[in-house]
């Protein structure tokens, strides 16, 4: 009997590859079943090869009759894996629906052709569009193979409608669209407007559905049943028999980087499908990234633009509020207290944009300055007064609130800062007759929450908005005429580099929900640092003008996206330990080829428990950091030196923060 060899890719956290061997014919991206150590694990087959003299195991099973991943997806898992340097058993795993990573499941491929009918059905659209929105649209419809184009529209420019009709083009032509969304959760409109128009032809996939209705979706996906989707980074692989266009909607978005396990950027694994299947593909901000500028200014992207609001009003003044020698309450200035007041009085809505939920961030002793932090992290508690809690934001640890210290027994204890609780409860004391909204994190848990609020929100004429970021994005909100931005100055302040990039983004979006019916909105940002170079470039509203000299600055100062950045980090119970393996790993870094800063603590430095550092690597190429990445990662694999296996150690290239 003949025997085949084949590479297969197996979910452990092991940099490399394994060859098995079976008498069956096997096509590369198709799931088998193999012994693995003393269990049973799924692999995926990915490529076959020639004879071995390695001794092999046999392939168990072959689980299905047909590939799930197609070769080109295949190569793109590969180029994820080397990219990233995460191993590929495990990149291919994070992209495989939960149902799928089970070996006693089957999969059952099939192909349903498109029915033309039901998409000319769709040719009636709600809106006409404007000139801007058609030239765009006409752009965006001629590009041909891969071509990212940037589609920078202002705040309530009408993206969405220029979506849709390029979703529309590729359906007319039996195509595939891949529309990729932040957190379609907290956003339903573009879902809404997409399905509204399509219909039958749409599916949504998205970590708060059940992993069965996620893989019911991803099959009719792959099958040609559905022919949009909008998903959420994990979205970014599902397979498409005809993929014809995919759409990063708030493309600078840093929820499209994931943070744990296999630190990918779906954004960038978007970008690299559509060069690898020659397709072009749109990148919808009205913030765009810095990273994204900078290839449209080398022109290796294309940009459209959208300049005015489908309203013609005016976008929202900004003022800057120094508030170093004012009397806070709650966090508000007596200022921006007025100008809420105002608002209320012409019957219009405020908004106050604070990125802390809970009551107050610190808790403290005022007699012998102590404050409650986390048993397992080296974070403050944050007291929660509606579920009388002190919270760790970071693990969810929630522990009672002590009526005396713990430290010193004295009955002094009381909070420090303000949260969105605070501010909620203070503005009612304020304004007792007004209607008052909380959107943050612990209000809209329950399912069906967040719709309520959006819509009691929408049915109501005037009143307050109190909410994190997650009030800020894609919401329309046509009464909204005042926004108060409270607690901006940890974006100037933070150690984190893109933490200025993503304040901006932050202003700029939140302006955006305001002044949309009127055209007289103002947007009060409070500050201590009035001066900052930055905040002053925003208080134009113009977005692009904070990025150029935000990137003037970059470049300057040779920090990304004008140099190339990655991070080892290594955690451990022990901050010794990840002391001692980060300053042995050095040795595996050609530090004439890149500039090596640590090890240090991360921002993060102790969670649950363990102890968080790292060594950042910086490179003026892409290329370099791979080259000087890979041969890292390499070493420490083949490592005979026990310290790199008394850590658990990663390595996130194109870190969001440290
Ligand atoms: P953006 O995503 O660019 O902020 P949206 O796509 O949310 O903007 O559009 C803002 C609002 O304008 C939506 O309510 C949308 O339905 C509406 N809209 C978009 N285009 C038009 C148009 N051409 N005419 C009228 N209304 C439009
Ligand atoms: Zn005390
Ligand atoms: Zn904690």
């Amino acid at each position: 009997m003949s025997k085949f060899f084949y590479n297969v890719a197996i979910a452990v956290p092991l940099r490399q590859i394994f060859t098995y061997h079976s008498n069956q014919q096997i096509i590369p991206g198709t799931r088998v079943a193999v012994k693995f150590g003393r269990t049973n694990k799924l692999g995926i087959v990915t490529e076959a090869i020639n004879e071995t003299n390695i001794k092999t195991k046999p392939i168990h099973i072959v689980l299905d009759d047909l590939p799930i991943f197609s070769k080109t997806e295949l190569k793109i898992f590969q180029w994820a894996s080397d990219y990233y340097l995460h191993p590929i058993g495990e990149v291919i795993n994070s992209f495989l629906p939960t149902n799928l990573r089970q070996t006693k499941n089957t999969f059952e491929a099939e192909t349903i052709e498109g029915n033309k009918e039901i998409i000319e059905q769709n040719s009636e659209f709600e809106t006409t569009l404007n000139s801007e929105q058609i030239k765009a649209v006409k752009f965006l419809n001629e590009l041909k193979g891969f071509m990212p184009t940037l589609l920078h529209g202002v705040t309530g420019s009408g993206k969405t409608e220029v979506y849709i009709r390029c979703i529309y083009e590729q359906l007319l032509n039996n195509k595939s669209v891949l529309v990729l969304a932040p957190e379609i959760a907290l956003t339903p409109q573009l879902e809404s407007r997409v399905k509204d128009q399509f219909g039958d032809l749409v599916g949504v996939y998205h970590s708060k559905m059940t992993p069965s209705a996620r893989y019911k979706t991803w099959k009719k996906f792959r099958s040609g049943e559905i022919k949009v989707i909008i998903g959420t980074r994990s979205a970014a692989m599902i397979p498409a028999p005809k993929l014809g266009l995919i759409v990063v909607d708030e493309e600078h978005d840093s929820s499209y980087k994931q943070q744990e396990g296999f630190k990918f950027s779906a954004r960038d694994i978007a970008i690299k499908r559509a060069q690898i299947i020659k397709i072009p593909i749109i990148l919808g901000s009205a913030t765009p990234s810095l990273r994204t500028l900078k290839l449209v200014e080398e022109k290796k992207f294309k940009t459209i633009s959208l300049t005015k609001r489908v309203t013609q009003k005016n976008p929202p003044k900004f003022t800057i509020l120094d508030i170093n020698d004012v009397q806070l309450v709650s966090g508000l200035a007596p200022q921006a207290i007025e100008a809420i007041s105002q608002t209320l009085k012409q019957k219009k809505q405020a908004m106050i944009f604070i990125n802390r939920r809970g009551f107050a961030p610190q808790f403290i002793c005022s007699y012998c300055d102590w404050k409650a932090m986390c048993n397992s992290c080296d974070s403050s508690l944050v007291f929660h007064h509606q579920a009388a809690r002190l919270i760790c934001h970071r693990c969810d640890s929630a522990f009672g609130v002590p009526t005396h210290c713990p430290n010193c027994s004295k009955a002094q204890l009381s909070f420090l800062g303000t949260g969105t609780e605070q501010l909620e409860e203070t503005l009612k004391e304020l304004f007792p007759k007004i209607s008052i909204h909380r959107m943050d994190r612990d209000s809209t848990t329950k399912a069906g929450s967040l719709e309520t609020l959006l819509s009691e929100i929408n049915n109501s004429d005037t009143g307050i908005l109190i909410g994190t970021q997650m009030l800020i994005k894609g919401h329309d909100f046509p009464n909204l005429e005042l926004v108060v931005a409270v607690d901006i100055d940890q974006g100037i302040t933070s150690l984190n580099s893109s933490a200025v990039e993503e304040m901006g983004q932050q202003l700029i979006q939140v302006a955006g929900r305001a002044g949309r019916s009127y055209g007289n909105a103002t947007v009060l940002v409070q500050s201590r640092y009035v001066n900052d170079q930055n905040l002053l470039q925003l208080k134009s509203g113009n977005y692009l003008n904070f990025a150029k000299s935000l990137m003037k600055q970059r470049q300057l100062t040779n920090q990304p996206p004008y140099i190339f950045e990655a991070s080892i980090k290594a955690s451990s119970p022990k901050a010794q330990t990840n002391i001692e393996m980060l300053n042995h790993a050095k040795q595996f870094i050609d530090s004439s080829k890149c500039l090596l800063i640590g090890p240090i603590p991360a921002i993060q430095s102790k969670v649950r428990g363990s102890y968080n550092h790292h060594l950042l690597i910086q490179a003026n190429t892409r290329t370099r950091l791979n080259k000087l990445l890979a041969h890292l990662s390499h070493s420490l694999s083949k490592d005979k030196n026990n310290i790199s296996k008394k850590v658990r150690w990663g390595i996130n290239v194109d870190p969001l923060e440290f």
